[in-house]
């Protein structure tokens, strides 16, 4: 039976670089016989304009359907005045909460061809391998109560509510230790333990679990230390694990010790292994529509997404593979270019890793 990918190429630069993952994926299934079938729907400010939703039904049908889900990237000033039930962003926290993908993976790896595109010092993250797992369908982004209210007084005041349920926490807990017993074996648990009760619970069952992985190394980190270590010294984290809100922060703060958001990709999974890849960047209204976005972050999802949803581990890797070619070949797009690069357009970038496959 053929693997349902499901495209959602979104917003901005979403179309472009979807088109180029597409491309690779299409040789890859050919080269190993993967028997993958594709589809495509909308989402986000695309959706918005054609049917004034930002996750159509038949988009979320179709994605539940699916094996796997390949995301470019949604949102964009055109939308930013919307109301927050239209705002495109709402299409992707959807696709999130009703699939239940509650484990975000998202790698920081330091390329070493683009060692010199760190703002750090080389010795400081020459070498460096990350994993931070976040915690995305709970937190403070989905507590209840929510809102703006009027007090009696008459001011307004806005409020959210940060909750964890101690399943929660134990089921990204499980997805942290597997993926640390996977790799060095290391786990660092972010919280802010000294302040948030919410977090002196995640501390508890973190702890509790380490019982199940005696091989892994567990140790806890508040997040203010846990930014500046990560500035620091980055290289002490194999693993971090860490909610919603502080991985939201902390991931965007590793991916930048590598030098370009251009080329990090990122996995969300629920707990049947169905997954939804993305680029961690957004859509880049920026450089949209000209020729100039890296498609890199987006063919190392597709990797990430035969690897972690479809057990193909062996496609996975040859893809990696041929990106790693390609930056040896010295092929930069702008974002990641430097002066002994030879620069090259999205288009040409997808057609070099498809060469180099
Ligand atoms: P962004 O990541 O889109 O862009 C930040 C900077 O990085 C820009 O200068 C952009 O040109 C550059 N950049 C990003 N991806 C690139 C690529 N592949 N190649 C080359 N350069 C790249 O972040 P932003 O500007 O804060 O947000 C723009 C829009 O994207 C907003 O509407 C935001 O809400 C949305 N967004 C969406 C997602 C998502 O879909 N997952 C994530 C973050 C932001």
């Amino acid at each position: 039976m053929s693997r349902n990918i499901l495209l959602l190429p979104g917003d901005g630069i979403g179309p472009e670089i979807v088109a180029e993952a597409e491309k690779v994926l299409h040789a890859i299934n050919n080269k190993f016989d993967l028997n993958l079938g594709f589809e495509s729907a909308l989402v986000g400010g695309a959706a918005l304009d054609a049917v004034d939703n930002p996750l159509p039904e038949d988009t979320l049908d179709k994605a539940r359907k699916a094996d796997a889900i390949l995301l470019g990237a949604v949102g964009g000033p055109k939308w930013d005045g919307l109301p927050m039930e239209k705002r495109p962003e709402k299409g992707l926290l959807g696709l999130r909460s009703n699939l239940e993908l509650f484990a975000n993976l998202r790698p920081a790896i330091l390329y070493p061809q683009l060692a010199s595109a760190s703002s750090l010092k080389p010795e400081v993250v020459s070498g460096l391998d990350i994993m931070i797992v976040r915690e995305l369908t709970g937190g403070i982004y989905f507590g209840q109560p929510r809102g703006v209210r009027e007090l009696e007084n008459g001011e307004r005041e806005g409020y959210n509510t940060y909750v964890y349920k101690e399943s929660e926490i134990r089921r990204i807990g499980r997805v942290a230790f597997e993926a640390a017993q996977q790799r060095g074996k290391k786990l660092c648990s972010v919280d802010k333990a000294n302040v948030l009760e919410v977090t002196v619970l995640w501390r508890e069952i973190m702890n509790d679990l380490q019982s199940e992985y005696p091989d892994v190394e567990l140790s806890h980190m508040y997040v203010d230390n846990a930014a500046m270590q990560l500035v620091r010294a980055p290289k002490q984290f194999d693993v971090i694990v860490t909610g919603n809100m502080f991985g939201d922060i902390l991931s965007d703060e590793a991916a930048m010790l590598t030098g370009s958001i251009g080329m990090l990709p990122s996995a969300s999974l629920n707990s049947e292994k169905q997954g939804m890849y993305e680029p961690c960047h957004g859509s880049a209204p920026d450089i949209a529509g000209k020729g100039m976005a890296n498609p890199l972050a987006t063919i190392i999802s597709a990797a990430m997404m035969l690897r972690y949803s479809l057990g193909e581990e062996q496609a996975a890797a040859a893809i990696e593979a041929a990106v790693n070619k390609v930056l040896d070949q010295g092929l930069r797009t702008a974002d990641i270019m430097s002066e002994e690069g030879t620069r090259v357009s999205t288009h040409e970038m997808g057609d070099a890793v498809l060469a180099a496959l």
